[in-house]
């Protein structure tokens, strides 16, 4: 068995991180599998690598054990382009040049993006491609279901033993490669899952309805479906998470202020209230 935690180093890690690593780690240690450390820093805007070397230093001290090196997908963005350029050729992904302002405009209150069959926009586009303009590059459903046939409609994963409907549809035509960094989240999470060989995504609830996306491409990519377990999290107060933005304690601070990494995994363990 094979998992991975995989941090986005946006911040210093708090305590939600904490409960997420020792779910992560500690279902693969259960079973006597490994888990992997995964650096999610694709997005340049936001991510700094101090806050990345603030991750080892916190999860070492913490006494996580992962095999060296990390991955750090900053590093292999052009694995990513070539995921994305099969994707291209096999026409299931399209360019898209929308603001959010413009597909407000468009599509109101909704912010699901239904696909260009809401407004043709073809010639515009081909005009902004000739000139050298960037695109983003969106997921196509309706090329993904021409692609899979009646399979679109059975895609499924399974967590805990029970097979799960994937809804993966629900987001719409999402963008697979925003512009400005070339890839996305959801294309770089499931290329470097199937690379990697993780047979068990472990993560959290928070990530639960973009499993039904995830699981169609990996089936458009012939790659193959993990096992997911979403699990709980920590939570501030009913229905607000904790957040890195939200200028939570940082384990940093907490080493930092003398408590042991066995209080900080108590803490993280006994603050869970789902
Ligand atoms: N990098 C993501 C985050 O920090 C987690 C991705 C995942 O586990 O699929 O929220």
């Amino acid at each position: 068995m094979i998992t991975r935690f995989a941090p986005s180093p946006t911040g210093y890690l708090h305590l939600g991180h904490v409960l997420a690593a020792q779910r992560a780690f500690g279902f693969a240690k259960d079973a006597g599998g490994t888990c992997l450390l995964r650096i999610e820093d694709i997005d340049r805007t936001r991510c700094r690598p101090d806050y990345t070397r603030a991750i080892y230093e916190d999860l070492d001290w913490l006494g996580f054990d992962w095999p060296l090196p990390a991955r750090v997908q900053s590093a292999h963005l052009g694995e990513y382009a070539s995921a994305l350029d099969t994707l291209k050729a096999r026409g299931l992904v399209y360019p898209c040049f929308f603001t959010r302002r413009e597909l407000a405009d468009i599509q109101g209150d909704d912010d699901v993006y239904r696909g260009p069959g809401i407004v043709p926009d073809s010639g515009a586009v081909a005009a902004k491609m000739a000139a050298g303009e960037v695109p983003a590059w969106r997921l196509s459903i309706a090329a993904a279901k021409d692609a899979l046939g009646a399979k679109f409609d059975a895609l499924s994963y399974f967590e805990k033993g029970a097979r799960v409907p994937a809804n993966a549809a629900v987001h719409g035509d999402v963008i697979l490669a925003r512009k400005d960094i070339g890839t996305s989240y959801h294309l770089a999470c499931t290329h470097d899952d199937a690379l990697q060989g993780v047979t068990h995504v472990v993560r959290g609830r928070d990530l639960e309805d973009l499993t039904g996306l995830h699981v169609l491409l990996q089936t458009l990519m012939g790659w193959p479906v993990p096992d997911y377990h979403h699990h709980e999290l920590l939570m501030k107060t009913a229905g607000e998470k904790l957040s890195k933005r939200g200028g939570d304690t940082s384990i940093k601070s907490m080493r930092e202020t003398g408590m042991t990494a066995a209080q900080v995994l108590d803490m993280a363990m006994a603050g869970q209230i789902a």
